[in-house]
């Protein structure tokens, strides 16, 4: 007789991801847990009350098995070719916001932040899923449901840690009952959004309920107390408070603070910070969203816009159409699309060595 198969619960989650230190921290398995018995502790999920082995905690992590192949079918109706290495796309522009105060307070062009703002006016959404900051620990990035221009001022620009954004999007619908919401995530976040929406254990309840999918482009995030704590300031001696702007670009990490650069440091500087599930990641610029938006390929103070789906085109256009962005095509640009693809070859690259390397010291049961 075969063995009897084995149930992928919260406890297949500990051993094959979290204690393999492969968890990213997107909060998937809270929202999809039907009894609430998953939590975040200490940046990490925990079981806080009775499982009851319904495997979807399991099935959305973006850590367990995955078929990119699938997702693929579903959303674009097609697998990439091997030459499509930021995968499947309708086109790429460089953009700008057109808005003076989401300008003001984007991390680059802003283009997040104003697609945003189109659908909220225009209720393409009734909600967008956003990362503001912790109120307790500052620059910290917390899930936020943003229903206002204002709200969604105050979660622009980027938070280098990792925020739950699927506990976000669990509360858009059931504490704000929204019906049509705007997401915001980095590569894993998406996947583990896809994985909802299109696997045979789909979180439908949470993942239709989704009209546009913003993914930004991500080479990897930091852990909160190491980065802000122990790096920031206690070895650098920066008081966070003063803190106006993080960067990542041209291979610096820059924090600014009272109008110059309080740290301007090769990033391998900080790699060490860096969650050890980002080593593992093979997604540069959030492949399987609707947009695709990162700075890596436009001029400073631009954005490199990706436009993936139908849905994407279509909000897209009719954001510069009403005046929200200005674009032009990304061939018109230096450095361009190809520094992103480079990239991506080499997220990718590195992620598979260290996959591969992993599951021949440490082979899952
Ligand atoms: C962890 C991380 C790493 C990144 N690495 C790269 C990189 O290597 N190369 C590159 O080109 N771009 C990277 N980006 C993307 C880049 O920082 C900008 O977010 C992107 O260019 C969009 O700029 P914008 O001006 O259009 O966004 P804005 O209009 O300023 O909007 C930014 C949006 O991102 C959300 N956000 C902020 N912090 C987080 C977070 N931690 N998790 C999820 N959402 C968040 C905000 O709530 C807001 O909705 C990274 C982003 C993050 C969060």
């Amino acid at each position: 007789m075969p063995p009897p198969l084995k149930l992928k619960i919260f406890k297949a989650l500990l051993e094959e991801v979290i204690h393999r230190n492969l968890c990213e921290g997107c909060g998937a398995c809270i929202a999809a847990c039907p009894v609430s018995a998953i939590d975040m502790w200490h940046e990490t999920p925990t079981l806080v009350s009775k499982c009851i082995l319904c495997e979807f905690c399991y099935y959305s992590c973006p850590k367990t098995e995955t078929s990119i192949e699938d997702i693929e079918k579903k959303i674009f109706g097609r697998t990439r070719k091997p030459e499509e290495a930021i995968g499947i796309y309708l086109n790429c522009y460089s953009a700008r916001s057109k808005k003076e105060e989401i300008l003001k307070v984007a991390q680059d062009g802003g283009i997040v932040t104003s697609l945003l703002a189109y659908a909220l006016q225009e209720r393409v959404a009734d909600a967008a899923v956003t990362s503001g900051v912790s109120v307790k620990e500052p620059w910290k990035p917390v899930p936020k449901v943003a229903l206002s221009f204002k709200e969604l001022l105050e979660s622009a620009g980027t938070r280098y840690s990792v925020s739950s954004i699927l506990v976000g999007l669990m509360s858009a619908v059931e504490e704000y009952a929204k019906n049509k919401i705007a997401i915001v995530g980095t590569p894993c976040q998406i996947i583990a959004l896809r994985k909802m929406e299109t696997s045979p254990h789909g979180v439908l309840k949470l993942a239709e309920k989704v009209s546009l999918v913003l993914g930004l482009f991500c080479m990897e995030s930091f852990y909160y107390d190491e980065l802000i704590s122990k790096y920031i300031q206690k070895k650098k001696g920066v008081d966070i408070n003063k803190v106006s702007k993080f960067l990542i670009s041209k291979g610096k990490f820059i924090v600014r603070a009272g109008g110059q650069d309080a740290i301007n440091v090769p990033l391998d500087e900080v790699k060490m910070y860096a969650r050890l599930s980002c080593h593992t990641c093979t997604d540069f610029t959030s492949e399987l969203a609707d947009i695709s938006v990162g700075s890596v390929g436009s001029p400073e103070g631009w954005s490199t816009v990706i436009i993936r789906t139908e849905r994407g085109k279509k909000i897209f256009e009719d954001a510069v159409k009403a005046g929200f962005i200005e674009y032009k095509p990304i061939e018109q640009v230096k450095p361009g699309l190809n520094l992103a693809v480079k990239l991506s070859k080499i997220k990718r690259q590195s992620a598979q060595e260290v996959l591969t390397e992993m599951s021949a010291s440490m082979p899952i049961q």
